[in-house]
Formats: structure tokens, sequence, C-alpha cells
């Protein structure tokens, strides 16, 4: 951390917030705090000093000002979905928490230019409604849509978010065109090609036009370098025809050669692609959505799809079976899908297609063997690998475990966090990337940075944050006053 914050007492903070949002969305409360420390990873957090839900950029703004000339850390929060542990209140347990759910109108939907801007706060599955309802969508996630906000999956994960479907996609800054960011000193910024920008414009409607692309600064930076109040995203026609179907081998080496082989082709011969195997079916499947726009698309994909795969010596499977084997990944709906299965967590890496046999198989041996030795094998109680071709370069491979929850005592589940953080270090050095640029995952990708990358993202830090308030220690920067 910079420098220590001055020694303002919580009451004092409390009354300067509340004339600035209102004390309706102030609080102290032990419990509010509290509550504000849990994510769905295992990994527990010390509550804030203060939660504080702005309602305004302009609120934002006046919040980040009180805390820099205070020099009171600030911590942004979204839906509170971070995979990787919440920012680091159990780090910097004097922070004001700022809530920004608050902040979630669609504030424009230009159907001229296939552009919508909303406010960061905004859960991504509210968007994607109100947007299907006049026949478009946005690439934001699949999962967990219900819980997951615009700014908070731009900030906190790979690429600003891997959509349902990035097998064709590819990451959602692909399809961001700006955003309005509260700086770390206060000062409210527009990146991309509106008025923020460029004086003749009248609104975001590209990124790169006449400037550098400073957009991409802010995308899964763990939200260090500003608060996210607003984002312009690109839409798309929505697709009126959906298939759903699978096929299935008992070889993965069968079911990756078939997935490399659809890959290759162009365009695309499915919209979503999937490799799943679960634990108590010794097969690997692999699962696709096509979306289209025309039946004759439709046809064509399914055509192209259904020959590629029978001639690598897959069997079909039903809509019905591809779809049960589905949801033991999916997690639109964790609440009714995950939760009866137990406490859950991820062993996952991005990593370059062709490592993809190796890598599955080095990720399994890492995870049976380290559970084995801590005993936590026995526990398991359903085991689910995966792989998500994203575009053609490169493939997301998975370990979704769950564990019965009683069985769990708390230093097990402290020997789960080991294997886990160990899981995520052993994959870089196969050639991997960790996904959640957010909590823990963010020590663990900049370890890796070389000295000059380090050195970049300092300056550009302190340029911004002088103070260092905006989630200080994320990254592992620290900063020199
Ligand atoms: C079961 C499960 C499955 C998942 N699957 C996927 C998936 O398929 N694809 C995918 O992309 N993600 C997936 N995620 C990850 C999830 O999308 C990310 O963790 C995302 O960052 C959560 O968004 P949030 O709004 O809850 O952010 P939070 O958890 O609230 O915050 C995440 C980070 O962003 C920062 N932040 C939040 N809001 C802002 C803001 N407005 N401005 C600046 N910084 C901010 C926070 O300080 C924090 O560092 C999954 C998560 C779970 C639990």
């Amino acid at each position: 951390m910079g420098s220590k914050p001055d020694n303002m007492s919580s009451e004092k903070l409390y009354d300067i917030l509340s004339n600035i949002v209102g004390n309706r969305y102030v609080s102290s409360d032990e419990a509010v705090r509290y509550s504000y420390t849990r994510t769905p990873n295992w990994i527990r957090g010390e509550p804030p000093l203060i939660v504080v839900r702005p309602g305004s950029v302009d609120e934002i703004s006046e919040i980040v000002k009180v805390a820099n000339s205070h020099r009171i850390p600030v911590i942004p929060r979204g839906g509170g979905a971070s995979v990787a542990g919440f920012p680091l209140s159990h780090r910097v347990p004097e922070s004001i928490l700022v809530d920004v759910t608050r902040l979630n109108k669609i504030i424009d939907i230009d159907e001229d230019h296939f552009v919508v801007t909303a406010e960061a706060g905004v859960l991504l599955g509210d968007l994607h409604k109100i947007l299907k309802s006049k026949g478009y969508h946005v690439y934001s996630v699949d999962v967990p849509f219900y819980i997951d906000t615009l700014g908070g999956v731009i900030s906190g994960f790979n690429g600003g978010g891997e959509p349902a479907d990035v097998a064709t996609s590819g990451e959602l800054y692909h399809y961001l065109l700006g955003l309005k960011v509260v700086l770390p000193t206060g000062e409210i910024v527009q990146t991309g090609s509106g008025p923020g920008t460029n004086i003749h414009a009248r609104k975001v409607i590209d990124r790169t036009p006449n400037t550098p692309d400073l957009t991409g600064l802010f995308v899964g930076d763990a939200g260090i370098f500003g608060i996210k109040a607003e984002a312009t995203l690109a839409m798309e026609p929505w697709p009126d025809y959906f298939i759903l179907g699978g096929f299935r081998t008992n070889s993965l080496l069968k079911a990756w050669s078939c997935s490399r082989k659809l890959t290759s082709r162009a365009p695309y011969p499915y919209t979503r692609l999937l490799l799943l195997k679960t634990n108590d079916i010794n097969e690997w499947y692999v699962i696709y959505v096509i979306r289209a726009h025309e039946r004759e698309e439709a046809d064509f994909k399914l055509k192209t799809l259904t020959n590629t795969c029978k001639s690598e010596g897959l069997s079909e499977v039903n809509e019905k079976e591809a779809y049960s084997i589905a949801l033991r990944y999916g997690t639109r709906d964790i609440g009714r899908t995950f939760a009866p299965r137990g406490m859950y967590i991820y062993f996952e890496a991005v990593f370059p297609a062709k490592y993809i046999p190796e890598t599955t198989k080095l990720s399994r041996e890492y995870a049976k063997k380290n559970l084995g030795d801590l005993e936590l094998l026995s526990k398991v109680t359903d085991w689910v690998e995966f792989i998500a071709p994203k575009l053609r370069n490169t493939a997301i491979f998975g370990i979704l475990l769950f564990f019965k929850k009683k069985s769990m005592t708390p230093k097990d589940v402290e020997n789960l966090i080991k294997v886990w953080i160990g899981y995520m270090r052993e994959s870089m050095k196969w050639g991997g990337f960790t996904e959640a640029v957010q909590g823990i995952g963010t020590f663990e990708a900049a370890a890796v940075w070389s000295d000059s990358y380090k050195q970049l993202v300092n300056r550009i830090k302190q340029a911004l944050d002088p103070n260092n308030i905006m989630n200080p220690g994320l990254w592992g920067l620290v900063m020199e006053q």
C-alpha cells in the first residue's frame, strides 16, 4: 500500500458519504459489511470499513474524491461473483466499498448503429432480457448471468469476459466500444469515439477512430485504474434458429481431433462448442449449439458438423442426452443447478490449442495427486472435465469439482484453496493463463510478468492513482511514495 490513510473516524466518513448519496445508501453496520466479504469462492475476507451505494457517476466521482484526499482505499464491487475471492478487503480492511449496482440503467439502444450503452452496475441477465425483447443480444457471459454486472465482468475476467459463444465470438472486449470511467482522482473520462474524446462526435459508435485504444487499458484491470460507470457495446441481431446436439466417444484424442477439424472450418459450423466428461460416464461428449438467422444457414452448419464428427468416428446422441450432459456444467441458474450438488471449485486455465491433450492429462494428474495427498479426493461428489475452444487459437480447460459441504472441515477448505492456487501456478508453467483477473488471481498472473512489463503497469498505476487508493495491492503492485 501507499501512504497511510488519514485518521478519519468512521462516524465522520459516514456523514460525508451520507451527504453525497443520502444516508439510506451508506452503511457501517456489521452484518452489511460482512455480507460483502462473501463470493462464490471459498476464500473469505475481512469486512470493509463502510459500504456506499452511489446512484450516479457524479456520486461515484464525489466519493472517490473524498477517498483520494483522505487516502482511504476504495474497493469497487459489482455482483460479487468473483471466482478468485473478492478484492483484498482482507488486506485493506479500512476501505470504502463502492457497490455500483444502483447504476443499472440502459442508457441508449441505438438501432441505427447496433450499439447499446448501459450503466456498469446493470446485471447481465437484465441487459439480455431487454435487448432480446427488441431482437438483439450482446456477447456478455453465459454464467453467472443473474449475478454478474457489466462493469464487474469487464474488469474482473480475462479479456473482459468469456461469453457463452466464446468458441466463435472470442472475449467480450471484441465488442466493447467505449467506457465511462471515474479515475482514482475523481475525474470522469470517456473512452471510444464519442464526444468524450472527439468534440464533434455525438456518441460512441466505434472504439478506436482518432485515438489510441485506451479502452483496452481498463479491460481485465481488476478495477485498479478506476471505477467503470458506463459501457458501450456492439449489439448483434438475435438469431431465431437454435439447435442443440452432441456426439460422444470413449477417447479424448478422438473428441479433440474432431473439435480441431470443426474449428479449422470457415465459417464455423457451430456457435458454441464444448467438450465434456463427467466422472460417472467414461466418455467424452462434444456438445454443440448452432444459432442461425435462416433455416438454410442452420441446416448447412448442422450438415457440415455432423459429417465431420461422424467421419472422425464419433456417435451421435439425441438432444435430450446432450442437454442433460450440458447441464452438469451449465451454471446459468447456479442456485438451482449447483446448490444441490454441494460446494464447488474450478481448476481452470486457458491454453494454446495445441497443448490441450497434454495439459488435460497434466491437470488431471495434478488434481488427483494433490487432492489425494490431502485426503480430499474421497470428499469429491462430482468431477466434470471440460474443454471450451476459444476461437481457433486457444481453449479453456477446466475441472469442475463438487464437495459435500458437511464433510469439509475448515482445514480441508484451507488445503483445497492451496491446491487450487497451486493449480494456477502449475498451469502457467505448462503455457496456460489464469482467467480470473481479480482477487488472488491477479497475484498469480502478475507473478509471471517480466520486470519491464511490471514497471510499465506500475508507472501507469502511479500516474492515474498517485495515492494508490483504487483496489490497492492487486496484481502485487507495491507503489513507491
Ligand atoms: C460459477 C461461475 C461461473 C463463471 N463462468 C464465467 C464464464 O463463463 N465467463 C466469464 O466471463 N466469467 C465467468 N465467471 C466469472 C465472473 O464473470 C467474473 O468473476 C466477473 O468478474 C464477476 O462480475 P461481478 O459483477 O460479480 O464482479 P465483482 O466480483 O463484483 O468484481 C470483480 C472485480 O472487478 C472489480 N469491479 C467490479 N465492478 C467494477 C466497476 N464498475 N469498475 C471497476 N472495477 C469493478 C472488483 O473490484 C473486482 O476486482 C463465472 C463465475 C462463477 C461464480
